[in-house]
């Protein structure tokens, strides 16, 4: 039976007390200067990685740690919470366990090992298009068989650190919706390697953060027809499986985020003084924070609950997007309480707390958006219509 654990083991703080020990070399002034830039963390990802903080969900016969998702999260969590974005490395913990769920042994033995040591990076996870991106089984980017290579064609859009990675987890359609019983079949998916592909072409997108996010245009790019990964046709299913450990890491970033902001507007607010006194002493001022700290703990809960399930080996569809949605929105909450609080000194930069803010805000809009979890909780966990 899952439990959640209250407090964290002692392994776990050993754990996060390693990864702050690092984030404590990267601090505000490394993360602000790439954000104008927009450049990669390559440093800082190229570090974790060689502590072997990336590899932590990896099997150890892999060459991974072999830890549970609740580790995976704590990393993730550390990092933001440090001030950091684990927005730069998160994708990993998550996409390789597409290849370890449903590769082929051969596929496992030849990149897990690589991923672990950081000899390969895989980082990109290209799912959405310009018309497809909540529907993902509208998407058009077609993979055609042709003898022992399939050649892919189409466009995606928002993918993230393609530049920075040697791997590629891509979901095209096999097979065209009109010949496939449900919408659902046809699609799969495949480990490419991204370095020297011919026909490939990736364009950064300036986004509102630092995020390394590209439209990619694939022009009849030959990939070998082992990269295929498990069965043609059941790649959307595949995707699937990965979701509840794609909503508890992200969960994760939002939760380090909102304890960033609860800390840093606390100190703030304790120490400012406007009409002789802290301002912090205002319940304007100070109730907004608390409330954030309310919405903050609830989101914990959910997402340790969640992981308590998942580690476990028990279904967490509900858990894992609710601890999710709650992570989302209680650092937004925390966001705004912490800008407030911080009056016009919430916009300069020195402070961090803009590019925090504008940092936390991705995750009520990806990798899923929040309308969508709804949708998921009233349907699979209500048993109300299907909304869309
Ligand atoms: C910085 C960044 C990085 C990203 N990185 C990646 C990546 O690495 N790989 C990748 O594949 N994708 C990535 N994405 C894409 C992201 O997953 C999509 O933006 C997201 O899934 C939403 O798709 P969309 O933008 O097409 O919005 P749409 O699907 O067009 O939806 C627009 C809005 O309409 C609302 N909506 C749509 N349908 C419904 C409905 N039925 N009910 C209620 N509301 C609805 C939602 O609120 C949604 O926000 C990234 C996006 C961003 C911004």
């Amino acid at each position: 039976m899952a439990s959640i654990e209250l407090s964290l083991t002692e392994e776990q703080r050993a754990l996060r007390a390693g990864v702050l020990e690092i984030c404590k070399r990267y601090p505000g002034e490394y993360w602000r200067d790439l954000d104008t830039r927009r450049e990669y963390p390559e440093k800082f990802v190229t570090e974790l990685t060689e502590a072997g903080y990336l590899a932590a969900l990896i099997p150890q016969e892999y060459g991974g740690a072999g830890l549970g998702i609740r580790e995976g999260g704590l990393i993730l969590e550390t990092i933001n919470y440090s001030g950091g974005n684990a927005g730069a490395c998160h994708a990993q913990m998550y996409i390789m366990g597409t290849v370890l769920r449903h590769g082929s042994e051969a596929q496992k033995r030849e990149y897990l090992p690589k991923i672990a040591t950081g000899a390969l990076r895989l980082q990109a996870f290209g799912v959405t298009e310009p018309n497809s991106g909540s529907d993902t089984t509208k998407l058009q980017t077609t993979a055609i068989r042709k003898g022992d290579r399939y050649v892919v064609n189409g466009q995606k859009i928002f993918i993230s650190r393609v530049l920075q990675s040697d791997l590629m987890l891509l979901l095209a359609r096999t097979t065209s919706v009109d010949q496939v019983k449900r919408r659902t079949d046809g699609l799969s998916v495949f480990l490419i390697d991204i370095r020297d592909l011919q026909g490939f072409e990736v364009r950064p997108l300036r986004m509102m953060m630092n995020h390394s996010t590209n439209a990619l245009f694939f022009d009849n790019v030959e990939i070998p027809a082992t990269s295929l990964i498990g069965e043609e046709g059941k790649g959307f299913h595949y995707i699937l499986d990965g979701m509840n450990a794609e909503r508890i890491l992200v969960a994760s970033d939002s939760l380090g985020d909102a304890r960033w902001f609860i800390e840093k507007a606390v100190a703030y607010s304790n120490q400012r003084v406007v009409f002789g006194r802290p301002i912090g002493a205002n319940q304007g001022v100070q109730f907004a924070i608390s409330r954030s700290h309310v919405s903050t703990d609830a989101a914990q809960l959910m997402r340790d609950k969640a992981a308590a399930l998942f580690d476990a080996g028990q279904p967490c569809g509900g858990e894992a997007n609710m601890a999710k949605f709650l992570g989302a929105e209680a650092a937004w909450e925390a966001g705004n309480a912490c800008i407030d609080c911080h009056g016009g000194y919430g916009y300069a930069e020195e402070y961090d707390v803009e590019r925090k803010f504008r940092e936390c805000r991705l995750y009520k809009t990806a990798p899923i958006n929040n309308n969508l979890i709804l949708a998921y909780v009233g349907e699979h966990v209500l048993g109300m219509p299907r909304s869309y």
